[in-house]
């Protein structure tokens, strides 16, 4: 069973099901695996291999239960979701030894479908990056090539799935954190509608932006962990009350006919690496010839997408991360002797350099002489997003794009921040408008041979019928391969 780590979360499933596996041989597969393969991925900053086996011991002895989908699948989080008793780090020291004492809901539901938490996976500190360099602790490598990053903030989420270490992880998406490490590390990311899945216990860093969704090695996987994370929570004022669909019961379908996909001129043009045009292009080649028709569409306010999200997302972190004083939460210095230095220095020492930034800037643009001129402006151009593509889908079902500008770059390669910010142009506005959005992988780059994504975006609650194009597409265009490692 030396193979098993390379099937999909829904072959394994199967095999559990049918006793033709064991829950243990299950976690001992992907615990090998992590042995084989962490020293060089680094994905995880917290393996619960004992416990796992554990609870996969006493899984056995009571055996297979159908009522459970995801009876016995190892998988992976990303540490900024709260797990009982298992320490949350959001890889930053500030939160080093935080042990919650709850499970986010995502995380709850994903226990009672039988799944098995074998780790936490590595960030950049409390989501805050695209590359997973971020973290406080250490950073992420890709596990195509280990020279480059995994793409973030869920790069260990991406990598530990890539790598084969686990069946399937979650991770969240902010401005593109799912999307980003998904199209880098060449497996399948979803970010949902906002609403979709509950964020309560998630460590909020933008919160009219952040979603939870699946990271796995296939559609049909993610449509298996979307099915059970997804849903209303009383726990979550913004978890919407819409009936979740049957994710799984949508795939299979034979070809393209009847859809229309959009591609937005601002995403087709300049900017976008040879080697990434080369390889979408082809994608949207095979879905015409699967019957579908494109048309192209405008997203005309993407020049702004940037500059909007950043204010946005930087004025609620600031607001987020100010619970963490070491006083409620977090790391406390103990040498301060009167409590403004204490707070000062406690921040001090437990935020890293790029969150420290945001603290600073997202402060600035909320304060009451600049709120208009910044958060007030960004928060229009944010509602004129979202017209922007409620006009584009009266023209189309989906939207086509590229996910990044290029594939994978090398570690250090980015050491500006205004340079890392700019790579987020076509994700960011999925979260500003609240619409789903996902990445595909369609094939390897011709020049750094490093996996390209392609990214479908669509109308809010549109992920039975997303992840059916996708899974048609998938199928169509082959298997893609995991990274030799
Ligand atoms: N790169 C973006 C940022 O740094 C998005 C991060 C995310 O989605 N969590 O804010």
């Amino acid at each position: 069973m030396s193979e098993l780590y390379t099937k999909t979360l829904s072959q394994v499933a199967a095999m559990l099901g049918s006793g033709e596996v064991t829950a243990v041989e299950a976690v001992r597969a992907c615990l090998d695996r992590i042995e084989a393969t962490e020293p060089e991925v680094k994905a995880l900053l917290t393996v619960t291999g004992e416990q796992a086996l554990k609870q996969a011991e006493a899984m056995d002895a009571a055996g297979p239960d159908a009522a459970k989908p995801l009876w016995g699948v190892p998988v992976v989080l990303k540490d900024l979701l709260a797990t009982k008793d298992v320490k949350t780090t959001c890889a930053s020291k500030i939160l080093e030894n935080f042990v919650p004492f709850y499970d986010a809901t995502a995380v709850t539901r994903l226990k009672e479908a039988g799944a098995i938490i074998i780790g936490k996976a590595n960030m950049d500190e409390f989501a805050m990056g695209s590359s997973t360099e971020n973290s406080a602790f250490f950073q992420t490598r890709n596990p195509w090539d280990t020279e480059r990053v995994p793409g973030g903030s869920s790069g260990g989420s991406g990598a530990t799935v890539a790598a084969g270490q686990c069946f399937g992880a979650l991770g969240t998406d902010t401005g593109g954190s799912i999307r980003t490490p998904a199209s880098f590390c060449g497996i399948v990311g979803l970010k949902p509608t906002y609403g979709r899945v509950s964020r309560f216990g998630l460590i909020a860093y933008g919160s009219s932006l952040d979603q939870i969704g699946p990271m796995t090695r296939s559609v049909e996987d993610a449509a298996r962990m979307l099915q059970v994370i997804a849903g209303y929570d009383p726990k979550d004022s913004t978890s919407v009350d819409v009936e979740v669909p049957d994710y799984l019961a949508a795939l299979g379908r034979e070809n393209l006919e009847g859809v229309t996909i959009g591609l937005p001129r601002e995403y087709w043009g300049e900017g976008l690496d040879a080697e990434v045009e080369a390889s979408l292009k082809a994608s949207v080649d095979k879905m015409e010839a699967l019957g579908a028709r494109t048309v192209e569409v405008s997203l005309s306010l993407t020049d702004y997408a940037i500059a909007t999200y950043y204010i946005i997302a930087m004025a609620e972190a600031s607001s987020n991360l100010s619970r963490f004083d070491g006083v409620r939460f977090g790391h406390r210095d103990k040498d301060a002797d009167e409590l403004i230095d204490m707070y000062t220095r406690s921040r001090t020492q437990g935020f890293g350099d790029e969150v420290q930034r945001r603290i600073i800037l997202g402060t600035y643009v909320l304060s009451s002489g600049y709120y208009d001129a910044y958060y007030n402006k960004a928060a229009k151009v944010r509602r004129l997003l979202r017209e922007d593509f409620d006009k584009a889908f009266t023209l189309c079902d989906f939207i086509a794009g590229p996910v990044l500008p290029t594939t994978a770059f090398k570690v250090g390669d980015k050491v500006d921040p205004l340079q890392m910010y700019l790579i987020d142009i076509f994700t960011i506005s999925a979260n500003l408008a609240g619409l789903p959005g996902m990445s595909l992988p369609v094939g390897l780059g011709a020049d750094s041979g490093m996996p390209v994504g392609l990214q479908l975006m669509g109308p809010a609650f549109c992920e039975a019928d997303m992840l059916s194009v996708a899974e048609c597409l998938e199928r169509n265009l082959g298997p893609m391969p995991m990274p030799a490692l």
